[in-house]
């Protein structure tokens, strides 16, 4: 392996998936929902292999499925965006967050991580030859803040980009109307390019998602990416895009023509059908999920855990207090308790604060998380 990818050694996702399967445990650590999505949406995949479109679709992506992302983006948020040339169909939000630093930060320059951080920016950083600068979230009562103060104090010269998520993997926070305001106010001040990953944008349970590119001067300089993933229930069909103005996505392009060229022709016009036709049932998945937050968050209180605030995604974060290693922790209690999390101080640079921090992920069937509880409950 070369020097730049050593340090990142094998997802902490795969390690504790591996684990919860060789023990036979319940899985609260990958985010992926054990139930399928919409059924018209699978049907429609089925009937485009049996009808043959299983070829390369264009590289941008198939017209109907752009046009329908950005349809999809102007009914909830009134952006306007060229399907032409603002719209990119990815191989997951992943390729997109990845051919995005790839196509877009010169080697050499800095990209600013709010951490904990979605652990394949980083790897993407290291890729692209670049120097990522971690910004910390900061304890706010039973939730997460993010330090302003030393986000501004972050930019440097050098600084190319700033990577932002809302809803926010691993702890669920979603940033404020302010926070958001102060990432567009020092973006614009600095001339930097904004990295906005909203893959759990459907997935909010107190205040509605605020896309940052809808913020004052952001347009021109932010490229969004989200992915059919966590909208409908499908994290294997791995189709994302991104959306900037064209200059950025020309860029994104660039990288990506050589990392996939394409991907998931069939289920490209299924995706295209759920963003037009199960908006219904994207809001039933939401009530769902807001359901599953507050059955774990108060079994997990019940169990004696002390357990954070999760305002979307899929995820509950709980504290085991100090003294306890949150990555020692996780990877002892599938085997001795029957049950996977993930720890959430290897998503970070400064893992001090972060590391009694333990994520569960509620995407799962309501009697897998009661079985989960009453695992951790019957070991206390
Ligand atoms: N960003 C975040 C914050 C995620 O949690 C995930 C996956 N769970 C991704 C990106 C990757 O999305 P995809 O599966 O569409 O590649
Ligand atoms: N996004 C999911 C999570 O955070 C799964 C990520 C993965 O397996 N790479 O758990």
């Amino acid at each position: 392996t070369v020097a730049r990818l050593r340090p990142f050694g094998g997802t902490i996702f795969a390690e504790m998936s591996e684990l919860a399967v060789r023990h036979g445990a319940v899985n609260l650590g990958q985010g992926f929902p054990d139930w399928d999505g919409p059924p018209r949406m699978l049907e429609v995949a089925r009937g485009q292999i049996a009808a043959g479109n299983n070829q390369y679709p264009p590289g941008r992506g198939m017209p109907g499925l752009r046009a329908a992302i950005a349809d999809d983006r102007a009914a909830r948020y009134g952006s306007v965006l060229d399907p032409a040339t603002e719209v990119l169909v990815t191989v997951g939000a992943t390729e997109a967050i990845a051919a995005a630093v790839l196509g877009l930060v010169e080697p050499g320059r800095e990209v600013i991580l709010i951490e904990p951080y979605y652990d394949s920016y980083a790897a993407a950083v290291a890729l692209a030859g670049a120097r990522r600068v971690a910004v910390p979230l900061v304890r706010d009562g039973r939730g997460f803040a993010l330090d302003v103060d030393a986000l501004r104090a972050a930019v440097t010269r050098d600084t190319a980009m700033i990577v932002v998520n809302t809803p926010h993997n691993p702890t669920g926070t979603m940033l404020t109307a302010d926070e958001l305001g102060a990432v567009a106010e020092i973006a614009c001040e600095h001339d930097l390019i904004v990295l906005s990953d909203e893959v759990y944008e459907h997935l909010t349970f107190d205040a509605g998602h605020v896309p940052v590119a809808s913020l004052p001067g952001m347009r021109e300089r932010t490229i969004t990416v989200s992915s059919a993933a966590k909208a409908f229930n499908v994290t294997g069909w791995k189709i994302g895009w991104a959306l900037a103005p064209a200059p950025l996505i020309d860029g994104v392009l660039a990288a990506k023509q050589f990392l996939t060229f394409v991907g998931g022709a069939p289920f490209q016009p299924a995706v295209e059908h759920a963003l037009r036709h199960e908006q219904a049932w994207v809001e039933g998945l939401r009530r769902d999920l807001l359901g599953k937050r507050d059955r774990l968050s108060a079994a997990l209180r019940n169990a004696g855990f002390d357990t954070l605030t999760s305002a979307g995604t899929y995820y509950v974060c709980v504290d085991l207090g100090d003294g306890v290693d949150g990555l020692d922790f996780c990877r002892r209690l599938p085997a001795e308790r029957g049950v996977a999390g993930v720890p959430v101080s290897v998503f970070t640079d400064h893992p001090g604060p972060w590391r009694g921090i333990v994520r569960f992920a509620f995407c799962k069937r309501d009697e897998v998380l009661d079985e989960g509880v009453r695992r951790l409950l019957a070991a206390n």
